[in-house]
């Protein structure tokens, strides 16, 4: 696959990439390569929340997820954990490997917050001894309601292999960032991954992992260093994505 393109220059790029867009989503667009194998992430600074009915812009937020995220896929990809990553462009672009996305959301958490704390009706904060893990049904329509493995075994959204090996990958990521997270002073509360099926069947993580998708909290003062900033109108948005950066990349 695509190997010739690895050490890529700005010309081969040009070839390589087309100005066939695939998809627009809410943070990223997609377009296709000459290579069926390979599609190029281009990542904007849109952010939305709420079921997309809060709106903005965050400044150089696409900057900062796709050189974060791409950061992480690596060290991940090191550790064992398959990824969609091919290579970085420029800042916020990335070749990665075409896949369709399984239509699970997979949740991992570490701390009450967000929407378990809501569902719950506990107080955001709660250190479990264990991390839980539970997948939402990816579908704007619906909402991305919460369904357990034996509603998206019946709704054909994953084989059972798949579901063992998406807890499996999702747990382990867990320790993985956790620890690397703690060397940064940020505590990991929870998190959101994707993952996508290659050509040939095989699982392997996609999409991103940044402050969008991410509760990350400094390790002394608690402060939020993610999209909460947005969602919950706290003031210094920009601010924290940049942290996040310098935390990571010093
Ligand atoms: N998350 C996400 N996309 C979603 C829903 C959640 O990236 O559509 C992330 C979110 O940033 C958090 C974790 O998944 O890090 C858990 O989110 P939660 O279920 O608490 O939902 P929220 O409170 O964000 O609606």
């Amino acid at each position: 696959m695509g190997q010739e393109y690895k050490d890529i220059n700005k010309e081969e790029l040009d070839n390589l990439v087309t100005d066939e867009q695939l998809y627009e989503g809410k943070a990223k667009k997609v377009f296709a390569t000459e290579d069926p194998n390979l599609v190029l992430v281009s990542y904007k600074d849109d952010a939305t929340a709420f079921d997309g009915t809060k709106r903005g812009t965050i400044r150089g937020k696409g900057a900062v997820n796709n050189q974060m995220s791409n950061y992480l896929m690596n060290l991940l990809e090191n550790e064992g954990i398959p990824t969609h990553l091919y290579k970085e462009v420029n800042e916020t672009d990335t070749l990665v490997k075409h896949v369709d996305i399984i239509p699970l959301e997979v949740i991992v958490r570490n701390i009450s917050a967000g929407s378990f704390a809501n569902h719950y009706g506990v107080e955001e904060g709660i250190v479990f001894d264990q991390p839980t893990f539970e997948f939402s049904y990816k579908n704007d329509d619906l909402h991305d309601p919460l369904l357990n493995s034996s509603h998206a075994l019946a709704l054909k959204l994953a084989t059972p292999e798949e579901i063992k090996t998406l807890r499996e990958y999702a747990l382990k990521v867990n320790d993985i960032l956790k620890e690397f997270f703690l060397s940064c002073g940020v505590t990991l509360v929870d998190f959101k991954l994707e993952f996508g099926r290659t050509p040939d069947g095989t699982v392997i993580l996609a999409d991103e992992i940044s402050p969008d998708t991410c509760r990350f909290w400094d390790v002394e003062t608690g402060e939020k260093l993610d999209k909460d900033r947005f969602r919950r109108d706290l003031g210094n948005v920009e601010d924290a994505y940049q942290e996040m950066m310098h935390r990571i990349f010093g």
